[in-house]
Parts: C-alpha cells; structure tokens; sequence
C-alpha cells in the first residue's frame, strides 16, 4: 500500500454524514458510501486524493502553516479552561 498524505473519508450516500471510518458510514443508512478526500486547507471534499491536494495547492513538503488567529485564540481559551 502506498503511503497517504490525505486519509479518504466515508461518505453516507443517503444521508451525506461525513465518517472517517469506513465501517460506521457502511453502517449508516446503508445505500451505499462514497469515498472523499478531504483538502487539508479548506476541508472541502474531493473525489481523489490528488483533487484533494490540487484544490488549495496544498504541498505535503512544506513545513505546516503557521497557526491562525483562530488557532491561537482557541489555544488561549483552551489555557484559560485548565
Ligand atoms: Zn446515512
Ligand atoms: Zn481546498
């Protein structure tokens, strides 16, 4: 099996509910599933893992973004939390 860069997720054809596991979709509404994978910048989803990689231009080589405000706020209320 080649290595991954994207893991695919399972799409419930019924209903549309996203699952990371394979079994649970199957499992859902039981039509059928259809797996998705999804761009790793803006979440949406794609037929292929190479769409999935080509939609925000996302380069596995390059070190991972610096956090965004949203992250860092959300770091900060997690602090305040503990
Ligand atoms: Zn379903
Ligand atoms: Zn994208």
């Amino acid at each position: 099996m080649k290595p991954t860069l994207i893991n695919p997720v399972y799409v419930c054809r019924a209903c549309e509910w996203v699952y990371d596991d394979e079994d649970e979709a199957a499992e859902c509404c039981m039509p059928g599933i259809d797996e998705r994978y999804r761009c790793p910048i803006c979440s949406s989803l794609s037929c292929s893992e190479a769409a999935a990689i080509a939609c925000c231009a996302f380069d596995p080589e390059a070190p991972p973004p610096p956090p965004s405000a949203v992250e860092l706020e959300r770091a900060g209320q997690l602090r305040l939390i503990e």
